[in-house]
């Protein structure tokens, strides 16, 4: 296996695959209420052509890959899509992101297809409060889709809160003591100004600021984690079995050492989460580009990552909304 890097020195191993731009809840920070214009199913790659995308890739180097959305399970047959990426020799880590709401339904279909791992993402632990942020789901379909991962030994079950300022950062120490008294492993994530109905309003409470609250429970030791690809900076709590990890993409961007791709659901390879640069392989896949053409394309989008991001300097981003590009 051959490894790839950009021009910031950075390998990139890592590609997120979005599997589909549909999503069964709406949550504020990520979607309009209305939801935003769906792609046309003829312009959704096939499972087949991401199979041939991850191929390619994977002959260049990239051996992790993560399926999301949208919400990956919204679309049918993901453990056959699973299966046939497990089948890839050198991928030898794959992992989905997910909401959790149909996860109790395919927990043991996806172990089963070669599913190593998941991250769950869960804002709230108050029933009320978890229906205000999704705008329409069930926080019971979530708790019941993390406990049949962990059952299914889709494990670390990560999971991941967005923490915004005057809407769940009154719950960060109820997700913290989950860690002690659970062995659950969260990871709290800075708010990004990028989606959703209320880009103006000031939703950042930053990683200092959430470690302060945690603190009231007890002090943090910084942890080393195994498993993952991320940019997190692991802790634990006292007496805790799982972990605690931060996640500050807005206040200490960790660009430097981003090592990922993202393929969007119409098969466009993007650079960069927060760049609006896309190179096109669905228009060469379905005109019958050879392997080494596509290899090439990807080796461009390699070459143009950019070296970062600048919201913290109140930098905006357009374009297609966070569903659609796999966030
Ligand atoms: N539907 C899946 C899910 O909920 O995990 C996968 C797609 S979702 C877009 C992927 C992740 O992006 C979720 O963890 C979500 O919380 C995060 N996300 C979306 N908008 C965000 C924002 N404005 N700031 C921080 N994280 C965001």
């Amino acid at each position: 296996m051959t490894g790839i890097s950009d021009s910031f020195q950075r390998p990139i191993n890592y590609l997120r695959i979005s599997v589909t731009d549909r999503c069964n809840l709406r949550c504020v920070y990520c979607m309009p209420e209305n939801g935003v214009d769906l792609m046309a199913h003829a312009d959704i790659l096939s499972y087949e052509e991401i199979y041939v995308v991850v191929k390619a890739a994977a002959e260049m180097g990239i051996n992790k890959v993560r399926l999301t959305g949208g919400e990956p399970l919204v679309r049918a047959g993901v453990p056959d899509l699973i299966s046939m990426l497990a089948g890839i020799d050198t991928i030898d880590d794959i992992s989905l992101t997910t909401n959790g709401i149909l996860l109790a339904e395919y927990a043991v279909a996806l172990k089963e297809a070669g599913l190593h791992r998941v991250n769950v993402s869960l804002d709230s632990l108050k029933p009320d409060k978890f229906r205000e942020i999704t705008r329409c789901g069930t926080l019971e379909d979530t708790l019941r889709g993390i406990d049949a991962a962990v059952a299914a030994g889709l494990t670390p079950v990560k999971i991941n809160m967005v923490v915004m300022a005057g809407i769940n950062d009154d719950e960060l120490t109820d997700f913290a003591a989950k860690t002690v008294n659970d062995g659950w492993h969260v990871r709290f994530i800075e708010h990004m100004p990028v989606n959703g109905d209320e880009p103006d309003v000031p939703r950042l409470f930053s990683v200092r600021e959430m470690r302060e609250r945690i603190e009231s429970l007890g002090k943090l030791e910084p942890w080393k984690v195994d498993v993952g690809n991320g940019p997190a900076k692991y802790f634990r709590l006292p007496g805790a079995t799982g972990t605690i990890g931060f996640i500050t993409p807005v206040t200490e961007h960790f660009c430097y050492q981003c090592n990922r791709l993202r393929l969007t659901a119409d098969g466009m390879l993007r650079p960069c989460l927060l760049s609006e640069e896309e190179i096109d392989l669905k228009e060469p896949l379905r005109s019958g580009a050879s392997v080494m053409e596509l290899k090439n394309l990807i080796e461009k989008a390699v070459a143009s990552k950019p070296k970062g991001h600048r919201l913290a300097e109140g930098k905006k981003r357009n374009g297609r909304p966070f569903s659609q590009v796999g966030g």
